[in-house]
């Protein structure tokens, strides 16, 4: 009997990303083989997510598409997974009988069971969160990681499928207690649930033992790490320090921070660990204070400005990255100057800017979306110039310095291979050697873009000795 085929589509963040990933490794285990095109497939998944509304109509799109070929191809499982199974599941179910299956985040645990009747039995199958007091349970297994006795090994993370022999994404926690007005995630991802240190450092290990030398923590809040395991005594901080003593671990970086959790303990982490990445993607998502109140974030311009002064008086040499919200319901031209003078007056290196787009469930969607479109368009590429304006800047700032790229593959650009430093940044060199992925390899800056750097490949020994030059001028330092 030949092996059931699968394509999976992920629509959506790192974290649906590394979901897909552990889904793929369930069903790998189970017997089922990866198809290469999607009309090969046996099974057809879609990994959604509900954040932003251009994810969405990317997800309704492809779920036209699949209703066409399941007319002359009966025996296709369509299964739609992650944040929009949970949000849409009535309507997909009843609307769209060519939707076999409908699998919220919280209910990956069993997938490839799910997948296995839908497929054998030709049944449609709706999978939801679990109730609240199985959350640890569900979340164990949700992660396909859990060694805690209770999910047993069965349900350990298989930590050679993954995409990138190098790099990993660890998911630390999931779900998010925040009140932000306009976000859906505590509604789709539920309460936030941590991962025991223990089992995460056990992953871990077994992660660098298959040759990962970059691990990213992953979490929605991902700085709020331990503030549901009661008595434990985790925190980020300490996850930091448990994970920075694997020796073939040597770069780790975490995301998505919330400014409210940037704590003194996990600032110190940051300042003393060198193998922790020197950037840190901490959405401030407006600079107007009323904007910020009605968003709900639970802190001001100023507060945010504390922390981050707190931050580079211990750590001047980390990065930091933003998202913006433009054209919230209120928000003024005014409002909306603040945003680009706050912007400005941090230094943002990178930043990820949205047009607000209600979303249904949210609070925000209860008041008028009073800003124009065309207001929203022009704030958004007035933020996107200023955010420009401010990476290239950094981006000219390197030109001449050696920075230690890991290289991720081939550029878009014939004969040029890519990488990124510890601070996050696109760096491109002149090199066609596919021997090089994995590799950390110094790189002379000669030219700035706005999203990236173009250097020269140097040999190792003159990267040591240009590093020892500038230590010796600085009386410190290394190579960025
Ligand atoms: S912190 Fe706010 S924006 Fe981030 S996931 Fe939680 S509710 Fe959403």
């Amino acid at each position: 009997m030949t092996e059931p085929r699968y394509h999976l589509t992920s629509y959506g963040c790192q974290m649906n990303k590394l979901d897909s990933e552990l889904v793929e490794a369930r069903l790998q285990q189970r017997g089922y083989r990866p198809a290469v095109d999607e009309e090969d497939a046996d099974v057809v998944l879609i990994n959604t997510c509900s954040v932003r509304q251009h994810a969405e109509d990317r997800v309704w799109s492809k779920l036209g598409k699949l209703r066409v070929r399941k007319r002359t191809e009966p025996s296709l499982v369509v299964g739609v997974l992650g944040c929009m199974a949970q949000e849409h599941k009535r309507y997909m179910l009843s609307r769209m009988p060519h939707v076999d299956m409908v699998v919220g985040p919280s209910a990956f645990g069993d997938i490839d069971d799910t997948i296995e009747e839908a497929r054998v039995k030709n049944a449609r199958i709706a999978a939801e969160r679990a109730p609240a007091n199985t959350r640890h349970e569900v979340f164990g297994a949700n992660m396909l990681s859990v060694d805690d006795g209770v999910s047993g090994d069965r349900i350990r993370r298989d930590v050679k499928v993954r995409p990138v022999k190098s790099q990993a994404y660890m998911s630390i926690m999931r779900g998010c207690n925040m009140p932000c007005s306009y976000c859906i995630v505590p509604t789709t991802r539920g309460d936030e649930v941590s991962r025991p240190i223990a089992t995460l450092v056990d992953e871990a290990n077994r992660l660098c033992d298959d040759g990962v030398t970059e691990i990213t923590l992953l979490g929605q809040t991902v700085n709020a790490y331990g503030r549901d395991l009661k008595g434990q005594g985790a925190d980020l901080s300490k996850l930091l320090r448990a994970l920075h003593e694997i020796p073939a671990l040597r770069r780790l970086a975490f995301i998505t921070s919330h400014p409210n959790f940037l704590s003194p303990d996990l600032i110190t982490a940051m300042a003393e660990l060198p193998k922790v990445a020197k950037f840190l993607h901490l959405p401030a998502q407006s600079g107007s204070n009323r904007v910020l109140k009605a968003m709900r974030r639970g802190y001001t311009v100023e507060r945010y400005r504390k922390r981050i002064d707190q931050l580079w008086a211990q750590a001047p040499d980390i990065e930091l990255h933003s998202d913006w919200i433009v054209g919230h319901p209120g928000e003024t031209e005014e409002d909306f100057e603040q945003t680009v003078q706050f912007c400005k007056e941090i230094g943002f290196a990178q930043s990820y800017i949205f047009k607000y787009s209600p979303r249904p469930g949210t609070l925000s969607s209860e008041v008028e979306d009073d800003v124009p479109t065309a207001d929203k368009e022009r704030r958004n590429q007035v933020l996107l110039a200023t955010q420009e304006e401010l990476s290239i800047a950094k981006n000219r700032a390197l030109i001449g310095s050696t920075v230690e790229v890991l290289v991720e593959g081939q550029s878009k650009v014939a004969g040029r291979m890519t990488g990124r430093t510890a601070q996050h940044r696109l760096v491109h060199f002149e090199s066609d050697d596919a021997g090089l992925v994995g590799q950390y390899v110094p790189v002379r800056v000669r030219e700035a873009l706005s999203h990236s750097c173009v250097g020269d490949l140097l040999a190792q020994d003159a990267a040591e000795e240009s590093a020892r030059d500038r230590a010796a001028a600085a009386g410190a330092g290394s190579v960025a």
